[in-house]
């Protein structure tokens, strides 16, 4: 991993840095970059917008850890709302959460019913399935954990699955048998080499290698479903191959992106006839997600950072 890489890592979980970037104006109109606003709406414009390119969406209220189990009711309560909205709207926009914005930190039970609430009533409207997010490597039991809970009640739950971490084939293999739908993504988070792998051609690797395990005969028998979450277009081709040799049905896998990422990749896989989503974020506590975005691309930062300390 690059020095600039973990130290945008480690500045994400800054709260000074965070107090600073949120006031500047620069940061704020670099960030529109990859979040068309703050609030619900203007995600569901950004979705409209996306919709006559043959592009379907996921939505996520940026949060996490939060310390207080009013505020994991609030996002909720945000999210059982947003069903409506996207109902409403008459949009193809699934939802994705990340546990510690549903309470995990504070109390696992009330995150369960939390995660438990939107997974039924997205059920219920049809708007499957519910995304989770897969946060830093401390959470990975957790998240598999609420991921078995809900699964055991609801058929509509995916997962994210890093493959930066030595644990995700082992841990691939063991939700298989229940047919899971599964989000393969490199990792975002700061890991140490004890748990992830530090050499980026090693976890490109291991990404083919899991997707094309959930793309194999038996795991689509029990009715997986593969989001190929990349903007790797080297990855995204050698995969979209794969699929295309074994005929692997286009029910059972879609390529995600993040919004504003790899647009040009978006646009040529849905107009050649592939499922493609895009992933838009938006709320207020942007902070930790953008300087995440930021590591993935070192060559953005400099103008970036210069005018974060300027006065
Ligand atoms: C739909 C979706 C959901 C995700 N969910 C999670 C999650 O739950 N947990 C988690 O840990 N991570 C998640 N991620 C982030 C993921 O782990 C990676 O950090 C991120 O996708 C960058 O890796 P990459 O696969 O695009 O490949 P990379 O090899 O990092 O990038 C490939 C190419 O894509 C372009 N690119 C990548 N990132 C950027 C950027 N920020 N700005 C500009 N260009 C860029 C560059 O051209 C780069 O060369 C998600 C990603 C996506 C697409």
């Amino acid at each position: 991993m690059s020095l600039m890489r973990k130290v945008l890592l480690a500045g994400s979980t800054s709260p000074w840095l965070r107090e600073q970037a949120t006031r500047r104006a620069f940061v704020r109109k670099s960030v529109s970059r990859f979040m068309p606003g703050e609030k619900i709406d203007d995600a569901l414009r950004a979705a409209s917008a996306l919709k006559p390119e043959r592009i379907t969406t996921i939505l996520t209220r940026l949060g996490e850890n939060l310390t207080k189990l009013d505020e994991a009711e609030e996002v909720t309560e945000h999210y059982l709302d947003v069903l409506d909205r996207v109902q409403r709207a008459g949009l193809d926009a699934q939802i994705s959460v990340k546990p510690t914005q549903l309470g995990l930190d504070l109390d696992a039970a009330v995150c369960q019913r939390n995660l438990d609430r939107i997974i039924e009533k997205a059920e219920r409207m049809r708007n499957t399935p519910v995304w989770i997010d897969m946060e830093s490597s401390p959470y990975v039991d957790p998240t598999l954990k609420l991921f078995r809970a809900s699964r055991g009640k609801y058929r509509s739950v995916g997962i994210a699955l890093q493959a930066y971490l030595y644990r995700t084939v082992k841990d691939l293999e063991d939700l298989i048998p229940l047919g899971p739908s599964v989000r393969i993504v490199k990792g975002a988070y700061l890991e140490p080499t004890t748990v992830a792998y530090p050499h980026k051609p090693d976890v490109d690797e291991n990404y083919y290698k899991l997707c094309t395990r959930l793309l194999a005969e038996d795991a689509q028998k029990n009715g997986s479903l593969l989001h190929i979450a990349t903007h790797d277009v080297r990855l995204a081709d050698r995969l979209a191959r794969f699929i295309d040799d074994r005929r692997v049905p286009s029910s059972a896998h879609e390529f995600a992106m993040l919004y504003g990422i790899g647009i040009s990749q978006q646009r040529r896989l849905a107009s050649s006839g592939r499922r493609v989503r895009v992933l838009i974020s938006y709320g207020e506590y942007w902070f930790p997600w953008y300087m995440r975005r930021l590591a993935e691309r070192p060559a953005n930062v400099t103008f970036v950072l210069k005018n974060m300390f300027a006065r």
